[in-house]
């Protein structure tokens, strides 16, 4: 009996997860991806994550500590705090910003076994006075959420384009050989 009901559950969760990687390509719960470029001194970062991921719930906050929970994920975003550059490229923050998207209250009652994803989305811009000194840097999303399993860092910079996979394991993003 016990044993029918988990297995009932895997399906179903199984089910839901394959349901959302069909509909939206880019939303896998557990997985972020950061879109990074570098032009001169200017470093852009944008991030787009899925709400099962960073936290775990992709809905109106059910109560107080949910509340906290969101708007504390929406303030380490902005704040860069999980992005940590070479000290000699001597980098500041100038700008940051990130939005919660999906959590408020729907406008329009869900129907019963509606998909409704929420997520997060992040810029942050950097301007480096010495960016030859930017050849990797280090990117700990995977441990200040550790919700996220897999990051996927796409690079454009003057060398080239690359592509970076993160995980609890490894946060490092290599720019140029
Ligand atoms: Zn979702």
């Amino acid at each position: 009996m016990k044993r029918s009901a988990a297995l009932f559950l895997l399906l179903a969760a199984s089910t839901a997860q394959a349901h959302d990687v069909r509909q939206l390509g880019a939303h896998v719960h557990g997985q972020a991806t950061v879109d990074l470029a570098l032009d001169q001194g200017n470093l852009e970062l944008a991030l787009q994550a899925p709400g099962i991921g960073i936290l775990d719930f992709e809905r109106p906050p059910a109560n107080a500590a949910e509340r906290v929970a969101l708007a504390h994920a929406t303030s380490v975003l902005k704040s860069g705090s999980w992005v940590t550059l070479p000290t000699a490229a001597h980098c500041r923050l100038a700008r940051g910003s990130a939005t919660a998207d999906g959590f408020a209250a729907a406008t329009a009652p869900v129907k019963p076994g509606q998909h409704v994803h929420a997520g997060f989305s992040a810029r942050l811009q950097y301007r480096c006075a010495n960016p030859v000194a930017l050849r990797a840097l280090v990117m700990r999303l995977p441990t200040v959420f550790p919700g996220l399993h897999e990051v996927i860092v796409n690079t454009v910079t003057d060398s080239g384009q690359g592509r970076s996979v993160l995980n609890a394991g490894n946060l490092r993003v290599v720019l140029a050989p």
